[in-house]
């Protein structure tokens, strides 16, 4: 199902470093050793892996707070082993599993086993939150100082709410004794009653039995009573509702020891775009609200009320999703679309910060379990994942390493997504042509692959292509300068005594060595076309684009480029003109065409990163 992990020293090399701990935002080189991350030694040792990662982003391995794993009890619809791997590719290097399986995560024996297949998947950190009360029936406090001795991260009923104030104190009083922070899915099952959606104009047009907020928020309200009381520290999973926020504000204002997450689906989502014909993307608990809400929950991320995202990753099978909206159990799956729903969301529309938002799913959630936080300073474990945050995608659940498929984004174009994800100096995912949405024909150069740009003289190769090398992070190269240094003398001087021929041999010779590198913008002189073999070749190392202009055009700009005097004027305009025809059928070969004619170097490059995005 994935290639196996591999060991080993990793060079990390042009690439966008985000560090919410040291605050970098920079373009430098990462170095990975012996599973944690290191200078860059002076003499790089021969059996380092270079990554080209220009115009990719490194990141801390981003930690999802809340995860259902469905083993055991529910091997159809997750397995440790596949949620894991869900995890990975979705660019999360550390899961908190929740305890609602069969049997419950209540006792040491559990959290063994649970142990055991995240060892035997050897993929993700997987931290277990197992149960505050016994069996998760609310009733008794499970033993937690035990389930703390084995590892435990967190406490949570999660599923159900622990309606018994008693019960609750109690289990807040001794996971404060542990250091650890009870986590409590607030819904009042009174209130909740058998409502399958958020109660509102929607609920009451589609004729489904609503959930009133005020089932969320007279549980937060409690819950925040009980942290006073106790000083223990609460974490409110999947917060839902506008009232909820304003207490959970109100409370931290007076340093009560309360904390929120965020799901990537009530921040994407609201009751208006519940169909009742699909539950397998639409039902879920608590379930998305109103657009007041939604906009009360943004508002409540980008102050700080709610500190972090969370998934709420909850596979269920087709078969049990199918039993109309009713009948069919709660819950999205999130990891593999987590990344894009936030990025496109937030930071691509410019509310929150890049720096931010790797916090909210980084330091955050480190931060509400007491450990320490992730970062990509030297020593720290090599956790990390690659992002592309240019590119655009569509979800296809079909490519989703999940065993389940119930996702309210099939389809959605989303920018943002992991490309590499590494748990301790090892790779655990690397996103390759096994993902329908990748075109590219050699998966190898799809960390900064070539642009090169063919083109008549006086197209506008260099400026367009310069501007593109930075603009795509990429470095730029023009063949005609490369030929004249290894000739060691101008163009000309080569023609005239070496011959065209071997001009030809030469550029055909640097080609094939272009063609096998990769994270190049590569300017072809206007003659590389002579040859169809150099036009093959390049496309295999990237996208390949024609810049043409009309012979006028052309005229104007090679005047100005080259200075010429006035009296070779007429001579240079037939010379133009006789070399374009006979190029036609060599210069249309090339894939893509851009006439240069009425566009700005702006605009061209525009158009050349959209196709570089898509073709990817
Ligand atoms: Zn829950």
């Amino acid at each position: 199902m994935y290639t196996p992990p591999m060991t080993n020293r990793f060079h990390i090399k042009g690439v966008r470093i985000l560090d919410p701990v040291s605050g970098a935002d920079r373009i430098g080189d990462l170095f990975i050793e012996h599973g944690r991350m290191a200078p860059i030694p002076v003499d790089i040792p021969a059996d380092t892996v270079a990554i080209e990662a220009h115009g990719l982003t490194a990141v801390p391995g981003f930690i999802d707070l809340h995860v259902h794993l469905r083993e055991p009890g529910n091997e159809a619809a997750e397995t440790v082993a596949s949620g894991c791997l869900a995890a990975a590719r979705g660019g999360f290097t550390t899961i908190i599993a929740m305890p609602n399986t069969h049997p419950a995560l209540d006792s040491v024996e559990q959290m063994r086993a649970l142990a055991d297949r995240a060892l035997a998947a050897n993929l993700v950190h997987v931290l277990p939150a197992p149960c505050i009360t016994l069996g998760r029936a609310g009733h008794e406090v499970a033993d937690l100082a035990a389930l703390a001795g084995a590892g435990a991260a967190a406490f949570t009923d999660d599923g159900c709410t622990v309606t018994n104030n008693a019960v609750m104190e109690t289990a807040l009083k001794r996971a404060q004794q542990l250091n650890l922070p009870v986590m409590d899915h607030a819904l009042d099952p009174r209130l909740a009653g058998h409502g399958v959606m958020h109660e509102g104009e929607a609920s009451r047009k589609l004729g489904l039995p609503g959930i009133p907020s005020e089932a969320e928020t007279v549980i937060v309200e409690r819950d925040i009573r009980l942290a006073e009381a106790t000083g223990g520290a609460v974490h409110i999973q999947h917060l839902s509702a506008a009232g909820a926020v304003d207490l959970i504000r109100a409370a931290r204002k007076h340093g009560t020891r309360v904390t929120a997450e965020l799901t990537p689906h009530h921040l994407a989502l609201t009751d208006a775009d519940v169909d009742p014909a699909k539950p397998d993307a639409f039902k879920m608990n608590p379930p998305v609200r109103g657009a007041s809400d939604q906009a009360a929950l943004v508002a409540g991320l980008l102050d700080g009320t709610i500190s972090c995202f969370a998934t709420d990753h909850a596979p269920h099978t087709a078969a049990s999703k199918g039993k109309g909206f009713q009948g069919a159990p709660f819950g999205v799956v999130g990891l593999e679309t987590a990344i894009g729903i936030t990025y496109t969301l937030l930071v691509k529309k410019g509310l929150m910060s890049p720096l931010d938002w790797v916090a909210r799913w980084t330091v955050e959630p480190a931060r509400i379990l007491g450990r320490p936080a992730p970062s990509l300073s030297d020593g720290a474990p090599a956790d990390l994942v690659l992002l592309d945050l240019s590119s655009e995608w569509t979800v296809r659940s079909a490519d989703f390493a999940s065993k389940s498929r119930n996702t309210p984004f099939e389809g959605r174009r989303l920018t943002g997504r992991a490309v590499m994800t590494l748990v301790g100096g090892r790779v655990v995912f690397q996103l390759t042509s096994q993902i329908s949405d990748l075109r590219s024909q050699r998966p190898e150069t799809y960390y900064g692959k070539n642009v090169v740009l063919m083109g008549f003289m006086g197209t506008g190769k260099s400026t367009v292509g310069k501007m593109l090398a930075a603009r795509l992070g990429l470095r730029f190269t023009d063949m005609d300068t490369l030929i004249e240094k290894k000739a060691g003398k101008p163009i000309p001087e080569i023609f005239a005594e070496d011959g065209e021929p071997h001009f030809r041999n030469m550029e055909r010779a640097l080609t094939q060595e272009l063609s096998r590198q990769s994270g190049w913008v590569i300017a072809c002189g206007g003659g590389v076309v002579l040859n169809p073999e150099n036009i093959h070749d390049y496309r295999g190392s990237g996208l390949v684009v024609c810049l043409t202009a009309t012979p006028e055009v052309i005229f104007k700009r090679t005047a100005k480029a080259r200075n010429r005097p006035l009296l070779e004027e007429e001579n240079r305009m037939k010379r133009i003109l006789d070399l374009l025809e006979k190029r036609k059928e060599l210069y249309a070969l090339i894939p893509h065409q851009i006439n240069t004619t009425s566009l700005s170097a702006t605009q061209i490059v525009d158009t050349i990163v959209e196709l570089y995005k898509t073709s990817q």
